[in-house]
C-alpha cells in the first residue's frame, strides 16, 4: 500500500530559488491518498471532545473542512489579512522576508470551546502560532494541532510544544 509521502511531490525552486516546496495537491487529487490523509489525521481524536475545527489558509481549509464534516462539528477559517467580511481580530507574525497578518471573525469561537487547529505543513510554526493565539484570544481551548507534513529542521513542532500544545503529523 502506498504511504502518504508517496502521494506528495516536491517542486524545486518554488516560490523562490532554493525552496523545495512540498506540494500536497497531488495527495488531495488522489481518491485513496486524500481518504487516507483524512482518516489518519482523524485517528488521534477518536473519543476526544472537539467543538470546532480551525483551518489555516489555504490548504488547511481543504483538510479542516473534511475533518470537521467527519467529526460533525463546525469549521472556522483563519485567513490572510483583508479576506474575511465580518469584524475580525488580527495577529501578525514574522516570515523569512517581512511580516504576515492573519485574521479570524471575532464571533467565530465561543469562550471555552475545544478547538482542533489544522494545516497541511508545519515549517517554522509561525503561522500555526498566530492561529493558536487568535483562537485563545477568543477564549477557545486548543485541544490539539494536526498537520500532514512537519519539517523538523525548521523548529515548528518544538515551538508549538513549548507553548504546551499537542502536535500530530503524518510524516516528517
Ligand atoms: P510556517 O509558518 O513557517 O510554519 O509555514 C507554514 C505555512 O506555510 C503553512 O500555512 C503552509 O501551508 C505554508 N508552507 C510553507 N512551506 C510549504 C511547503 O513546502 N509546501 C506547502 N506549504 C508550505
Amino acid at each position: 500500500m502506498k504511504k502518504i509521502e508517496d502521494y506528495i511531490r516536491t517542486i524545486v525552486d518554488f516560490p523562490h530559488e532554493g525552496i523545495m516546496f512540498r506540494d500536497v495537491t497531488t495527495l488531495f487529487a488522489d481518491p485513496r491518498g486524500f481518504r487516507m490523509a483524512i482518516d489518519l489525521m482523524l485517528h488521534p481524536y477518536a473519543g476526544i471532545e472537539i467543538d470546532k475545527v480551525v483551518g489555516l489558509e489555504a490548504r488547511g481549509f481543504i483538510l479542516g473542512g473534511a475533518i470537521a464534516h467527519q467529526l460533525s462539528v463546525g469549521f472556522v477559517p483563519i485567513r490572510k489579512k483583508g479576506k474575511l467580511p465580518g469584524a475580525v481580530i488580527s495577529e501578525s507574525y514574522t516570515l523569512e522576508y517581512g511580516e504576515a497578518i492573519v485574521e479570524i471573525h471575532d464571533d467565530a469561537i465561543q469562550e471555552g470551546e475545544k478547538i482542533l487547529v489544522v494545516d497541511d505543513l508545519l515549517a517554522t510554526g509561525g503561522t500555526a502560532e498566530a492561529g493558536i493565539k487568535l483562537v485563545e484570544r477568543l477564549g477557545g481551548k486548543i485541544v490539539s494541532t494536526s498537520f500532514i507534513i512537519d519539517l523538523p529542521e525548521l523548529g515548528g513542532r518544538k515551538k508549538l510544544e513549548a507553548m504546551g500544545k499537542e502536535v500530530n503529523v503524518l510524516c516528517a
